[in-house]
């Protein structure tokens, strides 16, 4: 087997030896100076947009030396096994270790779960490593006791759909605020985001300040925000993937066409079926829950309805196997490279 820097000079080579090719993947040269930033912050769930982002800055002459990659584990780090995929977290540390790249995790303490059954407290604290290497737990001391216990409605409206909020957008904002390192010079912060995916997301600018952005503050923080493969299709997105033969999530080898949480409450009738199938323990959680709650996540329909209505996917045990373990062990650059089954298929649900 290949050594991770025979990997990493083997995919330096092929950046340096390869053009575009034209109609698979657009130049789409940033209408900013690229080269005006310090560090550039990619947030990634292992999923391919991210991917596609990284490979995009790194053909774009990104220095490696300054992109560091960020992920937000939707379940924490307290025990709970609900949303995340158990592959994800390795699955992330081998695709930063192939690229030579430094990893940093943040979470929201006990996770989407750990929220959904809050009951008259307040919100748990996020947790994130600071630059110097610093563990910081902080927030949900001044949060009001409130009460959940239901899912996060199918919505745009992130105030009803508040795992995205809870699990990511605050835990990174939270993040970038809260690091002093961010005082200091301009940060690009990068994500997947593609205007194909719903009509919300077509509206999402592709460069802005971004949100925890405030540079003209009394202690200025530059970040900006920049969504690199936006106006990219899903197409564009697997031809990059293909060209430097960097392995997709396993969730994409199961049948799904997105991998975020293995639970996303957008799932279809198919997805749920496939769940299922590969999950039945995880499966039957999410189903107790909707009937211990009395609500269920789609509007009138349960999961267990739902995964009655679906067809499985059917996939490949090996690749479900792959897709529940807790480590990934598979090469990161795949040689022959395989479009995995999700691919290019049914959308398994979501995004708003
Ligand atoms: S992937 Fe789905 S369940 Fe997970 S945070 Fe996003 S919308 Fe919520």
């Amino acid at each position: 087997m290949s050594s991770d820097l025979d990997l990493l000079a083997g995919f330096e080579s092929e950046l340096a030896g390869l053009a575009h090719p034209a109609a698979a993947v657009p130049p789409d040269a940033p209408s900013f100076n690229l080269d005006d930033f310090d560090r550039y912050l990619l947030f990634t769930s292992g999923g391919k947009d991210s991917a596609a982002c990284l490979l995009h800055m790194l053909e774009l002459g990104v220095p490696r030396s300054k992109i560091e990659l960020h992920h937000h584990r939707t379940d924490g780090y307290e025990g709970s096994s609900l949303m995340d995929w158990p592959c994800t977290d390795s699955f992330v540390k081998e695709m930063a270790r192939a690229f030579g790249l430094p990893l940093f995790f943040s979470w929201k303490q006990f996770g989407i779960e750990g929220e959904l059954l809050r009951e008259n407290c307040g919100t748990a604290p996020i947790v994130f490593t600071r630059g110097d290497g610093t563990l910081v737990t902080m927030g949900g001391e001044r949060s009001k006791p409130n009460t959940r216990r239901k899912f996060p409605q199918m919505s745009a409206n992130l105030n009803v759909r508040w795992c995205s909020g809870v699990s990511k957008i605050d835990v990174a904002s939270r993040m970038l605020i809260n690091d002093p390192r961010f005082t200091e010079g301009k940060t690009l912060v990068i994500t997947g985001e593609r205007a194909e995916e719903s009509s919300n997301r077509a509206r999402y600018a592709v460069f802005e300040p971004d949100r925890a952005d405030n540079r003209h503050g009394r202690k200025p923080r530059w970040i900006d925000h920049w969504r690199p493969v936006h106006k990219w299709t899903e197409k564009q997105v697997w031809a990059i993937m293909k060209k430097y033969q960097l392995a997709a999530h396993p969730a994409y080898f199961v049948g799904l066409s997105r991998a975020s949480c293995r639970h996303c409450i957008f799932l279809g009738s198919n997805a749920w079926a496939t769940m299922r199938e590969i999950d039945p323990d995880g499966f039957a959680r999410i189903a107790a829950y909707e009937v211990e709650f009395g609500v269920t996540i789609h509007r009138t329909r349960s999961v267990v309805e739902q995964a009655d209505r679906g067809t499985s996917y059917a996939p490949d045990p090996f690749w479900a196997k792959v897709a529940m373990s807790k480590e990934y062990t598979l090469p990161i650059f795949m040689d022959p490279w395989i479009l995995p089954k999700g691919a290019l298929a049914e959308n398994c649900g979501g995004p708003t």
